[in-house]
C-alpha cells in the first residue's frame, strides 16, 4: 500500500517539479558599452547543472573573477572557463559582444561557437584571420588551429548545445539596417529562455523580425514554459528615434512587450522574468532607464537588473 501511495505521489509531483525547473544565470558582463571589463555576457545553465552556455561574450575572465568573488562558483576561474562553459552563442560580431571570447581563446578549450552566417562570416574575415588574432577556429585563413568550431545556425532550426542538456533556435534581428543581430531561444526539458542580442524596434527598423520571435514564444508564455526573456535597453526615453542606432529605449522596450501581450494575453505577462541588458552607462543613464522602465511597466513584468557576477534564477 505504501508503495502504491509513493508511486501515486511521484506521478502527481514529478510533472510539477519538471514544470518549475528553469535556469540559473551568472552574468559575466552586463553593460552596453564603455565599461570594457563589464560587457554583455551571460552564463546560462539548466537549474541543477554546471554545464553552461555563454550568451554573448563581451567580457569573460574579468566576469568569472567577479563571480567567484561573489560566491557564484565554488571552483577556480580556470575550471569555469575551461569546463563549465561548454559553448558560446554569439548574437552579432560587435566587439562588445565577442571580445572576451577572442582574448581568452588561447587559454580556452575545444568549444562550439553557435551563430548565424552573418556573424560567422565576420569572425572568419575580421577576427580569427591571423592578422587580428590567430585563427583558433576550424575554418578560414590557414592554418586553422581547430579549437573553436563554428556551428552555423539557420532560422528556427533546433540545434543541440554540445555538452549540455540544452538546445537552441536562432532568429535574425535588425540592428540598424543593413546590420543583423540574433535572438536565441534556449530549451531545457520543458523550460525555455529567450535572449535578444542588440535590436532596434520593429517600427523604427521597418521590419517584423521581433514580431516573428514574439509569435514563436507566445504559446510558451501562455503555458508558463518561458522562464525568462533577456532584452536590451541602451538609451533613456529622451533619445530621439533617428538616433537609436539599432537599439531600444524604455518606451520601445515596453511597446515590444505590448506586442507579446496581444499575442499571449496580458494576464500571462504579469510577473514574467525580464532581464534588462545592455544599458549604456553614460552619465545618469542607468538610474534614468531604471526609473522610466518601472514607471512604464503597466504589464507588471518582473524586471531584473543584472549585476556582474551575481547569480540568479529564472523559474
Ligand atoms: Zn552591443
Ligand atoms: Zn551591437
Amino acid at each position: 500500500m505504501r508503495k502504491i501511495i509513493a508511486a501515486f505521489l511521484l506521478s502527481v509531483l514529478s510533472p510539477l517539479a519538471f514544470a518549475q525547473k528553469g535556469f540559473k544565470v551568472v552574468p559575466l558582463g552586463v553593460k552596453g558599452g564603455t565599461a570594457d571589463g563589464n560587457l554583455s555576457a551571460y552564463m546560462l545553465a539548466p537549474a541543477g547543472s554546471d554545464a553552461y552556455v555563454c550568451l554573448d561574450a563581451g567580457t569573460v575572465s574579468n566576469g568569472i573573477d567577479k563571480a567567484i568573488g561573489k560566491n557564484a562558483f565554488d571552483v577556480n576561474a580556470e575550471t569555469v572557463l575551461r569546463k563549465y562553459i561548454k559553448g558560446y552563442l554569439i548574437s552579432h560580431p560587435h566587439l562588445d559582444h565577442i571580445s572576451g571570447m577572442i582574448i581568452n581563446s588561447v587559454d580556452d578549450t575545444v568549444k562550439q561557437v553557435y551563430a548565424m552566417e552573418h556573424c560567422i562570416s565576420v569572425m572568419k574575415a575580421h577576427y580569427f584571420n591571423w592578422q587580428s588574432w590567430p585563427n583558433l577556429t576550424n575554418d578560414g585563413n590557414a592554418p586553422a588551429l581547430n579549437k573553436f568550431r563554428y556551428q552555423p545556425m539557420r532560422e528556427n532550426v533546433e540545434t543541440p548545445v554540445v555538452g549540455t542538456e540544452m538546445t537552441v533556435r536562432a532568429f535574425p534581428l535588425i540592428h540598424s539596417r543593413p546590420y543583423l543581430s540574433t535572438a536565441f531561444l534556449i530549451k531545457s526539458g520543458e523550460s525555455y529562455a529567450l535572449y535578444f542580442g542588440d535590436t532596434g524596434p520593429d517600427s523604427v527598423e521597418k521590419t517584423d523580425h521581433m514580431q516573428c520571435v514574439w509569435t514563436v514564444v507566445a504559446p510558451l508564455v501562455k503555458s508558463d514554459q518561458l522562464k525568462g526573456v533577456f532584452l536590451e535597453v541602451s538609451y533613456p526615453d529622451a533619445q530621439p528615434d533617428r538616433q537609436l542606432y539599432g537599439h531600444l529605449t524604455p518606451k520601445w522596450f515596453m511597446k515590444e512587450f505590448g506586442v507579446l501581450a496581444e499575442l499571449a494575453g496580458k494576464e500571462h505577462l504579469k510577473n514574467l522574468n525580464v532581464v534588462v541588458t545592455h544599458i549604456k552607462p553614460t552619465g545618469n543613464n542607468e538610474e534614468t532607464i531604471r526609473r522610466e522602465l518601472n514607471a512604464e511597466n503597466a504589464l507588471g513584468l518582473r524586471l531584473i537588473f543584472p549585476e556582474q557576477g551575481v547569480k540568479f534564477e529564472l523559474k
